[in-house]
């Protein structure tokens, strides 16, 4: 019921009424109910579970729609991280700038490959803090990470300038991002390697776990396809140790058939984003991400939409009450905030977001009128 980043479940209304979860895998499903089957059976029927022709089709189809000469299908975005790291160098010794608002996924696939991660502060757009990551800099940083955040990009003209001036690697963890541009460039594009997630709720999600990963270059491609198959080359040999890393032939045959309805459903969100932004901006105390027309500089997919308000317990309890399901991201944690992990940071600002932003309902499946709903009962709660 969440995204993948959220620990948290949603609360079910303890009222009858209209009924607005936060997310809606039934519905998904049932609504292509036919063809989803029909590609379970044939896949079944061929016997084609691993390294299939589905994978490399799925893959070149990825491929195709990012413009981009290399797709590999692994096992999750957590592998297509911990992958993408591997191919820009980063082990042991090496430091590694987060943000400190991501999925804890961007930290630990940094600590799996032996590097260390620093933590840095978002700005008010949610996205990391450039200013702040030049204060973590130092003599063993390798490697900075963007995290292309709720469907939106970073501002990467920023992000390039300063690791250009320090001589950084980019890992993009664009994991939410799949589709966004930035100045007409898809994240994923910007730096070694783009990773993505195709968790249930993530915008193209599977019926499980799955991932990506892109990038240009022909024999870092080669690696990164010996690394998620246990260093197993086209000839059958192993030339490196690799992981079991791959993504199931099933769900690359699901990822297909969604991939060509995928500008569909982004141009559903956005439309989902542009209801609450007209309806929402003129609620002086919520704090909204910018709108989907707002910025010539940027094209958002919507994977979430989160906003932020001074009263947000008491805001999502209201909407609890009113069948509208909320949560907040990574549980309400930033990962700094996840004391077992002794992870230190200087981030005030993600601090101050961790009281105040929560996510509001926004997939395919939610209609007009449920948007209207949810913008109505906000209204009621702050305007009475
Ligand atoms: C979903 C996500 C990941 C990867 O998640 P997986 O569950 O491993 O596919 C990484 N980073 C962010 C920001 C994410 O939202």
């Amino acid at each position: 019921m969440t995204t993948s980043a959220t620990a948290e479940k949603p609360a079910t209304a303890p009222q009858a009424g209209r009924q607005v979860p936060f997310f809606n895998y039934p519905a998904l499903f049932a609504e292509h109910r036919e063809e989803y089957l029909s590609t379970f059976e044939d896949v079944l029927q061929r016997g084609a579970y691993i390294m299939q022709r589905d994978l490399a089709e799925f893959e070149e189809a990825l491929a195709r729609y990012l413009g981009v000469k290399h797709a590999i299908g692994v096992a999750d975005g957590t592998v297509a991280l911990k992958i993408a790291l591997t191919l820009a160098g980063v082990g042991p010794g090496d430091e590694v700038i987060v943000p400190s608002h991501t999925f804890i996924a961007t930290a630990a696939a940094v600590h799996q490959v032996g590097a260390t991660p620093v933590l840095c502060d978002c700005g008010p757009d949610s996205m990391i803090d450039v200013d702040s990551a030049r204060h973590v800099l130092s003599s063993r940083t390798k490697a900075i990470m963007p995290v292309q955040l709720n469907g939106r990009t970073c501002d990467m003209d920023k992000v390039e300038a300063f690791a250009a001036e320090h001589g950084l690697k980019i890992v993009e963890d664009s994991c939410q991002a799949m589709g966004a541009k930035y100045r007409g460039r898809f994240a994923g594009t910007f730096g070694v390697a783009g990773s993505f997630s195709f968790f249930p709720a993530k915008t193209l999600g599977c019926f499980g776990d799955g991932g990506g990963l892109i990038l240009e270059d022909d024999a870092l491609a080669e690696q990164a396809r010996e690394l998620r198959d246990h260093g197993r080359g086209k000839d059958g040999k192993v030339h490196r140790f690799g992981i079991n890393g791959r993504l199931d032939n099933i769900q690359a045959a699901i990822l297909s058939v969604k991939l060509k309805r995928y500008d569909e459903s982004i141009d559903r969100r956005r439309a989902l984003a542009r209801i609450y932004d007209a309806r929402l901006s003129t609620v002086a105390e919520l704090l909204l991400p910018p709108g989907p027309d707002s910025d010539p500089l940027r094209f958002d997919i919507f994977q979430n939409y989160e906003i932020q308000s001074e009263r947000r317990d008491a805001l999502r309890e209201f909407l609890t009450a009113r069948g509208v399901g909320t949560i907040m991201q990574w549980g309400g944690h930033m990962i700094h905030q996840f004391e077992d992990l002794n992870l230190k940071a200087h981030a005030p600002y993600a601090e101050e977001m961790s009281r105040r932003y929560m996510m509001l309902p926004l997939h395919p499946m939610l209609s007009d009128d449920d948007a209207h709903y949810v913008c109505d009962q906000i209204e009621t709660f702050y305007n009475g």
